[in-house]
């Protein structure tokens, strides 16, 4: 569960961030097989890939967490590799078992602010409402603004489609993907609390394959119905019409 998949009992300590070298084991086997063929003095690397994503599982803060949806368990992870950090609610037991999962990408806007241009907010209350309810389940917060192209680039976009533009194509027109989200380290985090595989809350069918190909058994997809309203029919069209979202 420590090491990146594959690599068995490879801790992230054992990777150096920048070189990708190996910092642990050096035995004189592995050191001969880096060394052939290269110029003293150059920094060696290992053959195996290196981890996309790794959690110092001994580095992971716990609390209690009421709320008005139920109790969590509320975990805090940084990601070693990127340095991303993203929070889990957990409720419930869901050590080998199949859980109700919702992988929540931040909206600054949506979930804070209450923003009426998208559905972000109401999403995340009616994700926590189920999870609390449910025997077990977990909320993954990642901290991955605008699909992932940061605050100010959101309000860009914003500013974008106040002009006309929707949101993919103004997404576009800043240089950026529809969806610039990664799903590597919230796989990471669901290995780490050893969840066996997800019922998934969600209108995404490209979250679901992004879970699918880092090695996440989705059994099953959630939907999670919001009504639109007068501010956000257009965006929640777009999604429907261009990214596949079962709305
Ligand atoms: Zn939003």
């Amino acid at each position: 569960m420590a090491g990146p998949p594959g690599v068995p009992g490879k801790g992230v300590s054992g990777w150096d961030r920048f070189s990708f070298r190996s910092t642990r084991g050096g035995t004189p086997g592995r050191l001969k097989k880096a060394d052939s063929g290269i110029i003293p003095g150059m920094k060696s690397y290992e053959t195996t890939t290196p981890p996309r994503s790794s959690i110092e599982p001994e580095n992971v803060p716990q609390a209690d967490f009421p709320t008005p949806f139920g109790d969590f368990r509320i975990f805090g992870f940084r990601d070693s590799v990127s340095g991303e950090e993203a929070v889990a609610l957990v409720h419930g037991d869901i050590k080998d078992k199949t859980v109700l999962a919702r992988v929540h990408s931040m909206c600054f806007t949506g979930d804070t602010l209450h923003s009426l241009r998208c559905d972000c907010g109401n999403q995340l209350n009616a994700a926590m409402e189920a999870i609390g309810s449910s025997e077990g389940g977990i909320l993954i917060y990642q901290m991955q603004e605008g699909r992932g192209i940061g605050l100010l680039n959101k309000l860009r976009a914003y500013a974008l489609q106040d002009e006309g533009l929707d949101t993919i194509d103004a997404n576009h027109k800043l240089g950026f993907k529809s969806d610039e989200r990664q799903y590597a380290f919230c796989a990471e985090i669901f290995r780490y609390f050893g969840v066996r595989g997800i019922r998934m809350l969600t209108n995404n069918p490209r979250k679901i394959e992004g879970m699918q190909k880092e090695g996440i058994n989705v059994e099953e997809r959630v939907p999670l119905v919001i009504e639109p309203s007068q501010h956000n029919s257009r965006y929640l069209k777009t999604k429907k019409d261009r990214m596949g979202h079962m709305i």
